[in-house]
């Protein structure tokens, strides 16, 4: 059906929803009726099995259900507002208070049942709540019987419980039967999933505790089926369509190459060239991720491959988030390539015209058979006669979108992305799931961990009285901080204030300054004094952030730690300790910092461990934001946690690539829905899989 019937209706068709409320609803990401009936709740509170008031225990988090016995609007010493309700039950009463909610008062009169969810706490001895999540529970409806399972969705202020279930029942009775069955048969049956309508109305309107977890656990599955089967599809076009093109390697310039760096491979180097090169050779294309912790050495391991491309006569380009770090790529590795018949070149935003233009004739004609560069190698004017290699450093600086834009210069190109921030087993089953993996696991030889200290403002003089010391010994330092401009607000030191400051307390030395908003070529002034230890101290915002190499730095001073996740420490610390010298990386804190800060940058500064620091990240964070599976094409997880749900992540992404390797065209009848689904609901994505 098509039109004002079908699924896809705005939800203000429905009967009982205004524009006021379609807004409401808007804020829970919900715009259209499908969206309506797939808003499953997170969580059941089954009231046969609540608590009774007399059994309130503080610390406990729980779910009762009461009766308001009298509420007062009070004000506290410090002049706030103190709504204090006594509330009880047919096993005794407790005082509820919320902070700070004129609206209570109305809304909670003598006699109103309500549904109160939250941390149990105690006062003068007693135990009750503060501030507590609550429920009302109208008379008569489904949620007052004693008997009831009561479905807790995710909401929005403004809309109550009751009201998102009333339209979601109305959404039910005229569109429920509309809704077809999306997951084929033999996965409902060996999990022992209801089908679509009967989850439907279970998820929403369960009868039964078990019944509704189960309905639940169906959504949960399918949504991360949907993900792994995109993610399958994906996987399949690259590698075994054989649209690429081969590149055997001749040896011709990968031999001299080696042959001229100062050092041998590791181990893992050595590896991961073997399957980048299996890869390469292949009919199909290689989309490779290669992973690898700061300082692992994965540049020269890309570079190698560029030099494969380019030995069968192909073209290869290597793109890096920030010019510094596109200049350091073609400063570090031109003296090697000098002596071999390839020419290489830079673009990036800087890039004056005139070479540009001739740059771009390069490319055009393949004469520039090698180009590293920036975001300013995918605009559309630059053009390739034979791109065979993409390599993208840094991916996770990229949208999936930026990625295609360069891969889409060629022909089905080879295609390398590399990331120093170690993904966990979930991402890489997610967001990543339609590469296969590189590791490097093995740092060079000579590298020593970095120490890292938290250390007071007090102490700042003995900081810099060692910064001192290590500048007399001929090290280098960084000093990091991470706003531009001074905050009063927030009274941050801004890179230009931490500078004179710096400078200041080091009136024998040379101190330099990069900052974002500075012009390319000033910056990389200072970064190639800084790298021809021209300056000992280099005072940066976080454009240093990521793949900087200078060996002889050894200290690195981050003022205001706190403003930074994990990841991104860990990205700024990996700038230091690369010449094999002892490495200190100090955070300066205001006082001993405490709460999730605290854990945050202790646990930052027990390990060097770049996968332990990754996970503690998602962990803290919560996983959304970091998998950010939207920016990557891919199907939105509303439903299901992938580390919760991470053992249905695992069989759904077994089922998805099975169902994938049998029939890649989903033709068979039994998968009928499965390509029917994935096609209405993920139309607009299309053009990232061939099926439809
Ligand atoms: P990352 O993996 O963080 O991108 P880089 O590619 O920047 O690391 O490499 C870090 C440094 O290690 C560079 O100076 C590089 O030349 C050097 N390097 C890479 N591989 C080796 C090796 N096998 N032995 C010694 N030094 C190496
Ligand atoms: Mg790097």
């Amino acid at each position: 059906m098509t039109g004002r019937q079908g699924l896809d209706t705005p939800v203000q068709f429905l009967k009982g929803v205004g524009p006021k409320r379609s807004k409401l609803l808007a804020k829970l990401g919900i715009t259209t009726i499908r969206e309506l009936l797939f808003h499953v709740p997170r969580r059941y509170v089954d009231r046969s099995r609540t608590l009774a008031v007399r059994d309130l225990k503080p610390g406990e988090d729980v779910t009762v259900f009461a009766r308001v016995v009298t509420g007062t609007t009070r004000r506290t010493r410090n002049f706030r507002k103190m709504f204090s309700c006594i509330v009880r039950d047919e096993t005794g009463m407790t005082e509820v208070v919320w902070f700070n909610r004129p609206d209570l008062e109305k809304r909670l009169k003598p006699g109103q049942e309500l549904m109160l969810s939250g941390k149990v706490t105690s006062y003068r001895g007693r135990a009750g709540f503060t501030n507590p999540g609550f429920e009302l529970v109208k008379p008569g409806s489904e949620a007052s019987g004693h008997n009831a399972v009561i479905p807790v969705y995710p909401m929005t202020e403004g809309l109550s419980a009751w009201s998102l279930r009333r339209i979601i029942r109305a959404a039910l009775d005229t569109h429920g039967e509309l809704v077809e069955e999306s997951l084929p048969p033999e996965v409902l049956d060996q999990y022992r999933l209801p089908p679509v309508r009967r989850a439907l109305e279970d998820v929403h309107f369960p009868r039964e505790y078990d019944a509704a977890l189960r309905a639940r656990a169906r959504f949960v599955y399918e949504e991360l089926f949907f993900l792994e089967l995109v993610l399958a599809l994906r996987h399949r076009r690259n590698s075994v369509l054989e649209k690429g093109e081969r590149h055997r390697g001749t040896g011709q310039l990968t031999g001299p190459f080696r042959q001229g760096l100062g050092f041998k491979y590791t181990g893992a180097q050595a590896r991961v060239i073997a399957e980048m090169r299996g890869d390469m050779a292949g009919p199909g294309c290689m989309s490779r991720l290669l992973q690898g912790d700061v300082g692992s050495g994965k540049t020269v391991v890309a570079v190698e491959a560029m030099l494969v491309a380019c030995e069968s006569g192909a073209q290869a380009v290597m793109m890096a988030p920030t010019e510094i770090l596109a200049v350091q790529h073609y400063r570090g590795w031109s003296g090697a390539l000098a002596g071999l018949e390839v020419e290489a070149r830079l673009l990036t935003g800087s890039t004056r015209k005139p070479e540009r233009r001739e740059i771009l004739a390069g490319l055009e004609s393949g004469d520039v058979k090698m180009v590293f560069g920036t975001h300013a190698l995918i605009e559309s004017d630059v053009r390739f006669e034979r791109l065979g290699l993409v390599v993208v450093d840094e991916q996770h600086r990229f949208g999936v979108m930026q990625r295609a834009a360069l891969m889409n210069k060629g022909w089905y190109p080879d295609v390398l992305v590399m990331t120093a921030t170690p993904i966990p087993r979930t991402l890489a089953m997610t967001v990543y799931g339609d590469l296969d993996v590189s590791v490097l696991d093995e740092k060079p030889p000579g590298r020593k961990d970095v120490v890292t200290r938290l250390v007071p403002e007090a102490k700042r003089p003995k900081v810099y009285g060692y910064v001192e010391e290590r500048v007399s010994a001929g090290e280098q330092v960084f000093v990091v901080c991470p706003v531009i401009e001074e905050s009063e607000k927030l009274e941050l030191k801004s890179a230009t204030a931490t500078f004179d400051r710096i400078r200041a307390a080091f009136p024998g030395r040379n101190v330099g300054l990069v900052h974002g908003r500075m012009k390319g070529d000033e910056r990389e002034e200072a970064m190639s004094r800084f790298r021809a230890r021209d300056l000992d101290i280099l005072v940066s915002t976080t454009v240093i952030e990521v793949g900087v190499d200078i060996p002889n730095a050894s200290v690195m001073v981050i003022e205001h730690p706190e403003r930074f996740g994990l990841a991104q420490l860990h990205q700024l610390r990996g700038r230091i300790g690369r010449g094999g010298q002892r490495a200190v990386c100090v955070l300066m804190v205001p006082r001993d910092p405490v709460g999730e800060t605290g854990e945050r940058l202790r646990f930052f500064a027990s390990t060097t461990d770049g996968f332990r620091l990754a996970e503690k990240d998602i962990e803290l964070r919560g996983p959304g934001e970091i998998l950010g599976t939207r920016q990557h094409g891919l199907p939105d997880l509303r439903i299901a946690d992938v580390i919760r749900d991470s053992d249905d992540l695992r069989r759904a992404r077994r089922d998805a690539f099975r169902l994938v390797e049998l029939d890649p065209g989903l033709e068979r009848p039994e998968n009928e829905a499965v390509r029917k689904t994935l096609t209405e609901r993920y139309r607009g994505r299309a053009e990232l899989f061939d099926v439809g």
